[in-house]
């Protein structure tokens, strides 16, 4: 275990947070402190002192704005199940049932998933589906950066250290998407994915192409990734067949699994390939062949 911090800034505000931040670097941000609190106990994070955010009042909400939606840094994954007005993005609901247990589900924030940036991160695939942008504060503004651009490898964001990731913004959905959210663990509760999927897609009712599909994945390369083998899939009136050919393109192109403790590569590329035939299958509505 490290040493103590030298000092741990609780303040009221956003303008105090983000001062703090750029007067008394170097400050470790603490949100829920579900990831935060086990790195220190483990020693494999060192902190100089650390800014709590949990009494900033100002980064818990979850708005309406702009054709979409905006959810604040300190919102927890149990308020993503609950909130009513998230009932728009099922895929949130989905992920928080799937996400640890209760008590984590409690204090466990959306931006500290972002700001762990785990590779296994429930969230992750799901915001990046759902083409969210995140906003990141400091004195001097704001800067959005969309998911992709945030996310830039293991464990390492975008994010300076003078800013604080201040909320995410989700834009609306078409009345014609559905949506799938898989997590492969070694069980219910508890369980840090060994490969994990959120999936979007449409099709036009009248030609029954389909018109758009958005999948990602984590557990299976060093950050979360898109499947972006599955844009083949637009345009085209797909049959199981392709939908199976097309999994297994994406289950060997899109991503670079590897071998740890919570699973094997060939066995998450497997996986892989298994959950996104399904998910697919099931939100294109596509039927299974004889035999
Ligand atoms: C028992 C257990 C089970 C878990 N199960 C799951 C699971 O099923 N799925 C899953 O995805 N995760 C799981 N986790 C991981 C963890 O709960 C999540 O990553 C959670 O979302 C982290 O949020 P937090 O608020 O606790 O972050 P914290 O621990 O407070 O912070 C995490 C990181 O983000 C930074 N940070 C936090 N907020 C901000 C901000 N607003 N601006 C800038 N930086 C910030 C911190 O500096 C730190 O680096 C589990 C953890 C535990 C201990």
């Amino acid at each position: 275990m490290n040493a103590a911090p030298t000092a741990v800034y609780s303040p009221r505000s956003l303008a105090t947070a983000l001062a703090v931040l750029a007067d008394r670097a170097p400050v470790t941000v603490l949100a829920g402190g579900t990831d935060l609190m086990v790195e220190l106990r483990t020693g494999r994070t060192q902190v100089a002192s650390v800014l709590d955010l949990w009494g900033v009042e100002e980064l818990r909400f979850v708005r309406a704005e702009a054709g979409g939606v905006r959810i604040g840094a300190l919102t927890t994954i149990t308020e993503l199940r609950r909130q009513p007005s998230l009932g728009a993005w099922p895929l949130l609901a989905a992920c928080a049932a799937d996400f640890a247990a209760e008590q984590i589900r409690n204090r466990a924030t959306v931006g500290g998933s972002l700001g762990t940036a785990s590779p296994a991160a429930d969230l992750g695939p799901v915001l990046w589906a759902l083409d969210a942008v995140v906003r990141l504060r400091s004195r001097d503004g704001v800067r959005d950066l969309p998911i992709p651009a945030f996310l830039l490898g293991y464990r390492r964001t975008a994010r300076r250290a003078d800013e604080l990731i201040e909320s995410v913004w989700l834009p609306g959905r078409l009345p014609t998407e559905r949506g799938a959210f898989v997590k492969v663990g070694t069980r219910d509760a508890q369980s840090i994915a060994k490969v994990v999927v959120a999936l979007v897609a449409s099709r036009d009712a009248g030609s029954g192409q389909v018109t758009a599909v958005r999948a990602a994945a984590g557990s299976v390369a060093e950050r979360t990734v898109e499947l972006a083998s599955l844009q083949e899939l637009v345009g085209r009136r797909p049959d199981a067949a392709a939908l199976l050919a097309v999994s297994r393109v994406a289950a060997s192109r899109d991503c670079a699994p590897i071998d740890d403790v919570r699973s094997s590569a060939v066995y998450r590329r497997h996986a892989l390939q298994r959950v996104v035939c399904d998910m697919l299958t099931s939100t294109l509505e596509v039927p299974l062949e004889d035999g």
